[in-house]
């Protein structure tokens, strides 16, 4: 089997090259490739047609797509260039896979909700995204939806991992820097670690290709939910266990709501999604949310 792996360098796409490697060929395709053979290999989203002729000469038998414009704020003056790569781009991908037989797997967001009540999501419910970000992923999933392909799509959550920026680092980062932190508490989800979303997506590839009926949306996020104010207090309180030398503790941690923090994109307030379509359908167990955030702490913080 031969896997073309985009967006190889960001957080997903760095445990993919460790979880996809079993599987098959795989090709790692970033934004300018040093492909032998393929002096004009593309992997730059915002260039489509050269990535299409990429894959063409390619001919893969599974693309998958970490690859994202994910600059959330950003993507509020810059809509017309998060479409291009996180909606027009995929659907231009999924049109060649459906073309070649072969699957796709993408990675969409909780953005595509709205957030209002309580209630986990499931992947039935109704969308309406809050942000420019938001109706960028929601359009990428509705143009792979209607290519025809067979397609793998995981919305998720608060992405962690040990490579590349994301909330703990830099609560981690501020802790070391300030006696007291504030951060919302009125934001409810569930982080998710990248390599348990990279193994997710290889145990669930790995089923799909043999039964066509799997193809399909899919939430997939560590059980269990947390505000962003509790998840930094356990960063912290986690890291000064291990002998992190931090100004602020748990304790110092002040909660407040999302608007006493304005952001030029709206947040959603509930990110909670329902997961038992995932974990039926491919017979999987997902951690509770500390378990990747415990591993992160340890992979990331210096020994002792
Ligand atoms: P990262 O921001 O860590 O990585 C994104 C990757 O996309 C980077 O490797 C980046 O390349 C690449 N990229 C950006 N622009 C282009 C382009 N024009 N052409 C090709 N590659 C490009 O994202 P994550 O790994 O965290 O996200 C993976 C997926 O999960 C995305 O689809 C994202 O929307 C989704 N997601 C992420 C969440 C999160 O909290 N992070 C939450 C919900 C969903 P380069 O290294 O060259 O910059």
């Amino acid at each position: 089997m031969k896997i073309v792996l985009l967006g190889p360098n960001g957080q997903v796409g760095w445990e993919l090259q460790r979880s996809l490697a079993p599987l098959g060929e795989l090709i790692l395709l970033g934004r300018s490739p040093q492909l032998p053979g393929h002096p004009d290999a593309s992997g730059d989203l915002a260039q489509a047609d050269a990535v299409i002729a990429t894959l063409r000469r390619l001919q893969p038998d599974v693309v998958v797509n970490a690859a994202a414009y994910t600059a959330v704020d950003k993507a509020e003056t810059e809509p017309a260039l998060a479409q291009a790569i996180n909606a027009q781009a995929p659907g231009a991908i999924a049109r060649l896979m459906a073309e070649l037989g072969g699957w796709l797997v993408h990675y969409s967001s909780d953005y595509v909700f709205d957030g209002s009540g309580s209630m986990a999501r499931t992947e039935t419910d109704a969308t309406d995204p809050l942000n420019s970000y938001g109706r960028s992923k929601l359009a990428g999933e509705r143009a792979i939806q209607g290519s025809g392909c067979q397609h793998l799509i995981l919305r998720t959550s608060w992405v962690h991992g040990a490579r590349g920026g994301n909330f703990a680092r830099t609560m981690l980062r501020l802790a070391a820097e300030r006696d007291s932190l504030t951060v919302v508490d009125d934001q409810i989800g569930a982080p998710t670690g990248a390599d348990l979303l990279a193994d997710i997506t290889a145990h669930a590839l790995r089923q799909a290709i043999l039964n066509q009926d799997m193809s399909g949306t899919y939430h997939a996020v560590a059980t269990g939910e947390v505000s962003f104010c509790g998840y930094a207090r356990h960063v912290i309180d986690q890291a000064l266990r291990a002998g992190a030398v931090l100004k602020a503790s748990a304790d110092t941690v002040k909660g407040v709501p999302s608007t006493a923090y304005p952001t030029p994109a709206a947040r959603p307030k509930n990110s909670r999604l329902d997961t038992q379509k995932l974990q039926q359908t491919f017979g999987l167990c997902l951690p509770d949310w500390r378990q990747g955030v415990d591993r992160l702490l340890a992979e990331v913080l210096p020994t002792r």
